[in-house]
Parts: C-alpha cells; structure tokens; sequence
C-alpha cells in the first residue's frame, strides 16, 4: 500500500456488478478472484483523479484547506478550515488571529476555486497588485480578527467582491458563493476522502454499480 500515490488517484474497475475502487489496476477481481481481462470497453479502468491540486501552483485561486493536518489525513469531517487567495506566484494570502500571513508553504493539498479565466490578461497582470493593496488594509490587522465573522472566509471574500465590482460585476454573499462553488467540490472530496480512507484500510473498496435503467437515486454515483 502506498499512500502516497493514493493522495494522487485512484483505480476503479468493474467487475461482479461492483464498481471497485483500488490502488492500482488488479489482476484479479478482488471479490471474485477471478482475473479481470479487461477486454470489453465498459471494463476498462478508470483513473479516479484526487480532487486536491498544490495551491502553490494554481493562480488567482480560491483555496481551502484544514486548519491542521491535510484532507486526507487527519481530517475527520468536523475539523476547522482555512481559506486563502493566491497571487501569481504560488503565495497564499490568508488571514487568521495573527494577520496578515503570506504562505510560501502548506497549502500542498487544498480545494481550489479558480477566479480568473485565463484570458483576462488585464486582471492577471493587475491581480499581485490588487491583492497586495487589499491586505494591507487596516481592516485586516490581527486586532479586527473575529472567529466567527471577521476571519479568513470574510477576508477572502471581501477581496473577491472587489474584484468583481472593480470589475462592473454583481458582488456574491457568502452563502451564494458558498452554495455555488464551495459546496460542489467539498462534496467530491469527501466522497473521495471516504474511498481513500477504505481503501488504504482493506486495498480496495466495493460499492454497487448504480443501475443503467432506473438510476433516480442522487447517492449512487460515487466520484
Ligand atoms: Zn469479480
């Protein structure tokens, strides 16, 4: 077992009417052991991609991230969350009860939002800038900090509502941004959080393939 290249996909092949998830393309079927062939199309195995990118590599992001530990370890579901802003150049601007922080490392495994499409070249260019005036307002010092409703969530997107407004563009609460980027790809990633937990436990994970017909159940597709 290797977690290492778990924390970067995973296998899922088909076989006995399961869908089964694995570290690596098996020989054999785990439940039936007999050897998987492979030869039908609808057999073949899939990689499963983890949904956490490196922070430090994406641009003009949204990221999100466990206070302590990572997603896939040490999370249990319940455990806080942090948020922060990237730059151009792999720095996370966030904001906690210390200020201010610049983060050149820890964000290695994080959701990522990405808030800039790639050809607005005017705001690429403006972003390091823009994000550079906003932090050092006074608004963000360490002493304005409040768990609950100043913190890195407020921070983050306040900065993205004056991006948007800058922009001519209606600004976003935080229960609409939330409901329609954030919880999308939580969503995925627990559920890949809960294969990579089964699956570094037993080597592989089993679950029902959702039916071809009558597939009117929302919980049946699994990644
Ligand atoms: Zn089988």
């Amino acid at each position: 077992m290797q977690p290492l290249d778990l924390e970067t996909a995973l296998i899922k092949i088909s076989h006995c009417k399961k869908d089964i998830f694995c570290p690596y393309v098996p020989k054999y079927c785990p439940l039936c052991g007999q050897s998987v062939s492979y030869r039908r199309l609808e057999e073949a195995p899939v990689n499963i991609p983890s949904p956490f990118v490196n922070g430090h590599r994406e641009k003009c992001s949204f990221l999100l991230k466990p206070t302590a530990g990572t997603f896939l370890r040490g999370y249990d579901g319940n455990s806080d969350l942090h948020v922060g802003i990237t730059c151009t150049n792999g720095l996370v601007y966030n904001y906690s009860e210390t200020g201010i922080n610049i983060g050149e490392h820890g964000w290695e495994q994080c959701i990522n939002i990405p808030l800039v499409q790639p050809d607005m070249y005017d705001l690429l260019q403006q972003w390091d800038t823009y994000l550079e005036q906003f932090s050092a307002a006074e608004v963000w010092l360490p002493y304005r900090y409040e768990e609950h409703v100043h913190n890195c969530y407020t921070y983050a997107l306040t900065f993205i509502n004056c991006v948007l407004s800058a922009q001519g563009k209606q600004q976003m609460n935080k229960s609409d941004f939330t409901e329609k980027f954030v919880i999308p790809r939580t969503r995925k990633a627990s559920k890949y959080i809960t294969v990579y937990k089964e699956v570094c436990k037993n080597g592989f994970y089993i679950v029902d393939r959702p039916e071809q017909e009558s597939d009117n159940s929302t919980g049946s597709h699994l990644l």
